[in-house]
C-alpha cells in the first residue's frame, strides 16, 4: 500500500509499503479521506508536532474510511461500516490516565497514520458514523474535536463577546461551534478579505482586521478571545485586546523557538485568564454528532482536494493551506 512519509529535512515521499491483516482488536480501515494538519506542516518543517517527531514518519491523522477487515477480539465493529478515527489513546494505567488526562498519558500510543491507504487503529480508537454522514466530512472529526475540548476549557457564557483570530480550518471550525454557545457578538479578525466575507457567511458578527480590532478593544470590553493562528504577534495582541474579567485561549500551535511576552501588569487590573487546549481527551464522539447533526459546515472550509502525491508540492508551497483546509483523498470510490 501507498504511504505518505516525512522522511526528514524538508523531504515528503510516498513509499510502498506492506499490508497487513487486522489482529488482536484491530480495525482495518481502508481510508477514504485524511485532512492536512497544521501539525503535519509543523513536522514537515522540522517542528514538533503535539509531540517529538523522529523521521521517517507517516503523516496524517484526521480519517475516515471503510472497514475492510476487523481483527479476532473486535466487538463492536464489521467489515462495510463506515467510520472516522481519533488518533490516539493514552495507556489508562499512568498517574495521568488515572486522574482523567490520558491527553498527558506518559505512553500516549498513536494509532492513526491516515496517509496511507489502511490504517489499523484499535475498535477504541473508531467511531460509527452515519450513512448521511459524507465520509469527507468526517475527516474532520478529530480536528472539531480538538476545538470542542479547547472551547469546554473557557466556558462561553451566553450574550458575551468572542473575538476569534484566524478564518483557516480550526478558526471556521471554532466560529461555527460559538456561533451556538449564545455569544451576542463574534468578531473575526482576519487579514484576508476573501475569508473575512467566509467569516460572516459562517457567523461572526463582524469581520476586521488586526489593526481595526485595536479601536474596536477601546470601545467594548471582550469577554473572550480564540486565537487560532499561533504566531507571536496575533497570540501577544490577543492577550492585550482582552477586556476584563477576559479568558483567552490560545489554540494555535505557536513556534516553542519563539515564546510570546505580555505585560502582567495590564493582565492583572483585567483578572485576565489564559488558557491552551492539548489534543481531545473524550470529545470525538461528540464531534461525530455535530458532525452528523449537520450544524457544521465542512464544505466551506475546504481548499483543495489532492492526492497522496501532490502533497508533498503542497507541504512546501502551502498554496492551498493557507486558504483553508486541505484534504487528502487515499480511494475514490466511495
Ligand atoms: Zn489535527
Ligand atoms: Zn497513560
Amino acid at each position: 500500500m501507498k504511504a505518505g512519509y516525512y522522511v526528514g529535512d524538508y523531504t515528503y515521499e510516498v513509499r510502498d509499503i506492506p499490508e497487513r491483516s487486522a489482529i488482536d482488536d484491530e480495525v482495518k480501515i481502508r481510508v477514504a479521506w485524511c485532512g492536512l494538519c497544521g501539525t503535519d506542516i509543523h513536522k514537515f518543517q522540522g517542528k514538533n508536532g503535539a509531540s517529538v517527531v523522529v523521521p521517517p514518519i507517516i503523516l496524517g491523522h484526521e480519517c475516515s474510511g471503510i472497514v475492510m477487515e476487523v481483527g479476532p477480539e473486535c466487538k463492536y465493529f464489521k467489515p462495510g461500516d463506515r467510520v472516522a478515527c481519533d488518533p490516539s489513546y493514552g495507556c489508562g494505567k499512568c498517574t495521568w490516565c488515572q486522574q482523567g488526562f490520558p491527553n498527558f498519558c506518559l505512553e500516549r500510543h498513536g494509532v492513526v497514520k491516515g496517509f496511507s491507504e489502511y490504517v489499523y487503529p484499535p475498535e477504541r480508537n473508531v467511531y460509527h458514523i452515519a450513512d448521511s454522514l459524507d465520509l469527507e466530512a468526517a475527516a474532520f472529526t478529530e480536528p472539531l474535536s480538538c476545538s470542542i475540548h479547547g472551547l469546554d476549557l473557557i466556558q462561553i457564557k451566553s450574550g458575551k463577546t468572542v473575538v476569534i483570530y484566524g478564518m483557516g480550518s480550526i478558526g471556521s471550525l471554532m466560529l461555527q461551534l460559538i456561533k451556538y454557545s449564545g455569544a451576542s457578538e463574534i468578531i473575526v479578525i482576519e487579514q484576508e478579505a476573501e475569508k473575512r466575507a467566509l467569516a460572516l457567511e459562517l457567523g461572526a458578527t463582524l469581520a476586521v482586521t488586526d489593526q481595526e480590532i485595536e479601536t474596536i478593544a477601546q470601545e467594548i470590553n471582550i469577554d473572550y478571545v480564540v486565537e487560532c493562528i499561533g504566531l507571536k504577534e496575533t497570540m501577544e495582541q490577543a492577550i492585550r485586546i482582552a477586556g476584563k474579567n477576559g479568558k483567552v485561549l490560545l489554540f494555535g500551535l505557536g513556534d516553542p523557538e519563539k515564546p510570546i511576552s505580555f505585560n502582567q501588569f495590564a493582565a492583572y487590573t483585567k483578572e485576565l485568564s489564559i488558557f491552551t487546549s492539548y489534543l481531545n481527551p473524550q470529545t470525538s464522539e461528540r464531534a461525530v454528532k455535530l458532525l452528523e447533526s449537520g450544524l457544521i459546515n465542512t464544505e466551506k472550509i475546504i481548499s483543495a482536494e489532492l492526492s497522496l502525491e501532490e502533497i508533498g508540492d503542497e507541504l512546501s508551497t502551502l498554496k492551498y493551506a493557507r486558504k483553508g483546509k486541505v484534504m487528502v483523498y487515499l480511494s475514490k470510490d466511495h
